[in-house]
């Protein structure tokens, strides 16, 4: 097993992971098997508890691992599944080490944060490449060199390299600023970046030089003399038009063919034809889908960022270039729609809306107008998850006569809990067990004949990833689908509600689970495709 760290250097923010995810999909065209981790030095123990507006999207594994984006990318890049050993944390990390001097597995010894913490480290990552027979894996470091928190990753690649030196491998992904009053890419920062590097005893073997432009001849000599790196292995990488892009630039660098002549490899072609044909495809459709999300953990401060909504994004565009369109996607805030409803009516301009996945009171209101605006004005809808729950919580308003329809989730106290906290989810709410315990990852789904999800998956049980707490009560089931709602799929075993439908419409389908993480651009997702075709009629 060959491993290859990845770290950042100058700033963050500059692409590491989809960097990451590229050199995993060359890697694996060349007949690799390929692994990534993700590594955040967070004391959280994973992402699910962090506010998706300061830390972007909590991306669920089909083992139920609440994890960062990136491990998103890296099942997008490589379509491959990635598991909960695949993602680390500060907090995970301790407390395994912590559990397991509990247990008396150290034998009596005295646990040290150094070698102790690295070792653990390097336990998961060996355990997470055996798991998938991985011929690579690839580790990506969060953060930036010179941070203080993330110091024992990379203490357990420099351990690592130690304990195998033909089989580890180094890249520093940097960034080269080119200022707009000099007008010239400037190598500086990266030459501090490696020394800081060099500090915490590592030496890269590659860097990828992030920037606006390609990084020229001169400026690449430049980096090779003072960091020690074949200018060869100084890999240009400018912003891209699209993410997709990367792996073809790079493989343009010669990038994979360098990693294994460092590793003593032979050289071998990359089979990337599947990824061309679909690159090609996002450059030459010229047709727009105008998609309006609408949510609420994109403003922050004067920047709208749209990280906590990525796979769903992704997914929509895989969708969309599988239907030859190219989507325009806007932010609807939910709690503009709270404050004007006038406001609502901007929903007719576009040709589909999403309501997406969410925790919380905040904008709920603003959500359920939104999704009866679409509802009576047959603008075409999707909900996934939180959006699923609003739309059975507006439709027994609005067409049920049930008023006060609520979610357990925002009120405990109505006479119709029409989405209530699922019975295993009680006690835990109670002892305030929050962390990794919703209903996560896959569960099947049996689907409805007749119904367009039936339709779209073209098969009758089907597994998706799930993130939740709450769940629609059965009680009201036969009320709901008196007046029309379809119970289009649901969970065979518990006998959980999992998809909704309402017949008579050009598209209104919710699901509890995120068929959003399950999409990637070699394989778009059945329910998106179905419906960017709506969208499109
Ligand atoms: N807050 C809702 C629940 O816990 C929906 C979760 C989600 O949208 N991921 O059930």
């Amino acid at each position: 097993m060959k491993y290859i760290f990845v770290a950042g250097g100058v700033m963050s923010g500059v692409g590491k992971g989809v960097a990451t995810a590229s050199i995993g999909r060359i890697l694996k065209s060349k007949g690799f098997k390929v692994t990534a981790i993700k590594i955040d030095p967070y004391i959280n123990v994973d992402a699910g508890t962090m506010n998706p507006t300061e830390h972007g999207e909590v991306f669920v594994t089909e083992d139920g691992a609440e994890c960062d984006q990136d491990v998103g990318n890296y099942e997008r890049f490589l379509d491959e599944n990635i598991y909960t050993d695949n993602y680390l944390t500060t907090g995970r990390v301790y407390q395994t080490v912590i559990n397991r001097e509990r247990n008396l597995e150290y034998n009596g010894k005295c646990v040290e944060v150094v070698p102790d913490i690295p070792n653990e480290v390097i336990g998961t990552i060996k355990r997470a490449g055996k798991k998938v027979k991985a011929d690579f894996v690839l580790i990506e470091i969060g953060g930036t060199v010179g941070e203080y928190q993330n110091l024992l990753f990379l203490e357990a690649g420099r351990m690592m390299k130690i304990l195998h030196p033909k089989d580890v491998f180094f890249i520093l992904v940097s960034y080269l600023p080119v200022p707009a009053k000099i007008g010239e890419m400037k190598t500086k920062p990266t030459q501090y970046a490696v020394r800081t590097l060099n500090s915490a005893g590592i030496q890269p073997d590659m860097i990828l030089a992030r920037s606006v432009l390609p990084i020229d001849e001169p400026r690449k000599k430049k980096i090779a003399v003072n960091c020690n790196v074949a200018s060869e292995d100084i890999i240009s990488a400018p912003d891209v038009e699209s993410i997709y892009d990367i792996p073809l630039n790079f493989e343009d660098e010669n990038l994979g063919n360098r990693i294994l002549k460092k590793f003593g490899l032979k050289s071998k072609p990359s089979n990337l034809l599947d990824w061309e044909k679909f690159v090609k495809k996002t450059k030459n459709v010229s047709k727009i889908v105008e998609i309006g999300i609408v949510g609420k953990y994109f403003e922050t401060g004067h920047f709208t960022l749209a990280d906590s909504y990525i796979s769903v994004i992704e997914a929509i565009k895989h969708a969309c270039f599988a239907n030859n369109v190219k989507p325009k996607i806007s932010w609807l805030s939910a709690e503009s729609y709270e404050k004007d409803p006038k406001i609502l009516s901007e929903l007719k301009k576009f040709d589909g809306i999403i309501v997406p996945g969410g925790f919380g009171s905040r904008g709920i209101e603003g959500k359920i107008k939104a999704i009866e605006y679409c509802r009576k004005n047959k603008i075409p809808f999707f909900g996934l998850c939180l959006g699923m729950q609003l739309a059975v919580i507006e439709f027994a308003r609005s067409a049920c006569g049930l008023k006060d329809a609520t979610s357990a989730e925002f009120k405990q106290i109505s006479e119709n809990i029409l989405i209530d906290v699922m019975p295993e989810q009680k006690v835990l709410l109670k002892e305030k067990r929050y962390g990794g315990t919703m209903r996560l990852g896959s569960y099947n789904c049996k689907l409805k004949q007749g119904t367009k999800s039936k339709i779209a998956y073209k098969s009758e049980l089907i597994s998706e990833r799930h993130r939740h707490r709450y769940e629609l009560n059965n009680n009201y089931k036969e009320i709901l689908e008196k007046k029309g709602m379809v119970f289009a799929g649901v969970n065979p075993e518990s006998d959980l509600v999992e998809i909704i439908e309402l017949p008579n419409h050009p598209f209104f389908v919710a699901t509890q689970f995120h068929p959003e993480f399950k999409s990637s651009p070699l394989r778009p997702h059945p329910l998106f495709k179905a419906f960017i075709k709506a969208c499109i009629k």
